[in-house]
């Protein structure tokens, strides 16, 4: 069985938040505050 391809399928694109900096993936909504393209994306808690 071969299964060296397996090592490397963990974080194919991982992007800084633009607002609260933690790594997370590019087209997708940060899982942290919810941000996505500079802006809210995700409706979490509001100011
Ligand atoms: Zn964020």
């Amino acid at each position: 069985m071969r299964r060296a391809n397996h090592d490397k399928v963990t974080a194919p694109n991982i992007s800084p938040c633009g607002n609260c900096g933690e790594p997370m993936v590019p087209h997708r909504a940060c899982p942290a505050c919810g941000f996505y393209k500079g802006k809210q994306a995700v409706s979490g808690k509001k100011a």
